[in-house]
């Protein structure tokens, strides 16, 4: 788990690159919620639900498939976008997500699979440092560790490039007046 402002980096990079013509408040906010809800799978954890599980954390809910339903509900309920892009855009939102959490250093990899697979997925190389699950947890030194780490392997690079689409849009929009 990066922690879920991290996630949501994401979304909010791809608006930036796109444009508020392209991806409008109201997708963007669904773009949002699609790339934390994966983490909604803490909830059965701490109900006891193993983490190894099929519906454990990273599981479902951290695969394709997943992620195809979050984007394709969305779409559909989001009628003023079309639906072609309104679908793209929540479907890389949402499958950012356990993108993200295979390149964290800890707990099990995600099952990117499900439900046709149970295994869990790790990228090769693996970067950022794990978030501790708890909220409270978070503010602490480790919780300072995981921050620094997540601002420069994900919040950095990814605003970086989204600031330059950003800028690349806004001069060849002037060149062509
Ligand atoms: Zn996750």
């Amino acid at each position: 788990v990066p922690t879920a402002f991290t996630h949501a980096i994401i979304p909010f990079s791809l608006a930036i690159a796109a444009g508020r013509e392209r991806i409008p408040p109201g997708l963007l906010v669904a773009g949002v919620v699609a790339s934390i809800l994966p983490d909604g799978d803490v909830v059965p954890l701490f109900l006891g639900v193993p983490y190894a599980s099929p519906f454990g954390h990273r599981g479902f809910t951290h695969s394709l498939f997943f992620a195809g339903l979050v984007a394709l509900l969305g779409a559909l309920l989001l009628r003023r976008v079309p639906f072609p892009r309104a679908f793209a855009f929540l479907f890389l939102a949402a499958v950012s997500h356990p993108l993200l959490d295979a390149l964290t250093t800890g707990g099990l990899g995600v099952a990117l699979l499900a439900p046709f697979s149970d295994e869990r997925f790790f990228a090769p190389w693996r970067f950022i440092r794990v978030s501790p699950l708890g909220f409270s947890r978070f503010f602490t030194s480790r919780g300072l560790l995981v921050a620094t780490s997540e601002l420069l392997c994900v919040w950095l690079p990814c605003l970086l490039t989204a600031s330059l689409l950003w800028f690349r849009r806004r001069t060849l929009a002037t060149a062509e007046q």
